[in-house]
């Protein structure tokens, strides 16, 4: 635990956090090697933490391989990042409590978001899953270069939400119409051979089961099915509810759908607990070795 409780909020405490910090290197060892046998060596010029690995005998520093590498800002305003996004502060708040641009926070966000979308969308659905679509239409914001990223005859995303007893995933699809292919991409090999799925209207669905071994009921689908207890409503309301979230972002431009959808799920899962978000968040964060640069803002697409 590194927090303290002050009126039902937390508040970090610094310490604490880089004891944590060098647990999770001890941990995860030399970023080159892999070998644990490591020890403290020193600050770098940045006044960040350095270790030498006693095999290779190569020096790095506490943020070596994770994604605040490259950057120039102290580890802690990072952490005092998460902290604010956990509370679901709003980027003008994080701009000016952490005396960050709009332009920064903005980036950061997304930076955090992207480091820890492969740790949250590693998940395996079992038993009893269902699947939902729905319907978004998509939001152009942000797009001042006089052209629109999409097809114009396309104006809407399918939203993808699935959910068991122990899992959660929402995901944003550039197509009017969800395909195998796109199940293909998002959906397999997570889930558990022999569940049973209870899908959308979709005739999508069956090839996708068939060939991943899972047992099919469409949701209001024919009577007889042995399954017709089973309904997706719960994927589809999660859809929706997701959809909602966004909307307390006064409106995300589509082309970042699926960070908003990474941080809804992480709520989600911690029934929308600041701590266990910021715990999950700055845990996966700092184990994690995605980057994203400046200049990948501009290529951003969805899945
Ligand atoms: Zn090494």
């Amino acid at each position: 635990m590194i927090y303290d409780y002050q009126d039902d909020d937390f508040i970090i405490d610094f310490d604490k956090f880089n004891m944590e910090v060098h647990s999770i290197i001890k941990k995860t060892g030399c970023p080159y090697c892999r070998n644990q046998n490591i020890s403290k060596y020193g600050y770098t010029s940045q006044g960040r933490k350095r270790y030498i690995c006693k095999n290779c005998g190569r020096t790095f520093s506490e943020t070596t391989g994770t994604p605040i590498y490259n950057s120039k800002k102290a580890i802690n305003k990072w952490i005092e990042y998460i902290e604010c996004m956990s509370k679901s502060d709003t980027l003008r708040e994080i701009s000016s409590k952490l005396k960050i641009s709009l332009t920064t926070a903005f980036q950061w966000r997304h930076k955090i978001l992207h480091a820890v979308k492969s740790k949250v969308l590693n998940v395996e659905f079992c038993n009893e899953v269902e699947i939902g679509e729905t319907v978004m239409e998509k939001n152009y914001k942000g797009n001042h270069h006089g052209k629109l990223d999409y097809k114009d005859d396309n104006n809407e995303i399918r939203i993808l939400s699935c959910v068991d007893n122990n899992s959660r995933m929402v995901i944003g699809i550039d197509e009017p119409f969800i395909r195998k292919t796109n199940l293909d991409h998002v959906l397999k090999g997570k889930i558990k051979i022999n569940s049973i799925i209870t899908t959308a209207r979709n005739m999508s669905y069956v090839q996708f089961a068939r060939e991943n071994s899972l047992k099919m009921n469409m949701a209001q689908g024919r009577r007889f099915s042995i399954y017709s207890h089973l309904d997706n409503k719960k994927a589809v309301m999660q859809g929706r509810s997701f959809i909602n979230f966004t909307k307390s972002f006064c409106g995300v431009a589509t082309r970042y759908i699926n960070f908003y959808s990474i941080l809804y799920v992480i709520k989600l899962i911690n029934n929308d607990c600041c701590k266990g978000i910021f715990e999950n968040l700055y845990k996966n964060f700092f184990i994690s070795n995605d980057m994203m640069r400046e200049r990948d803002f501009d290529s951003i697409k969805l899945v």
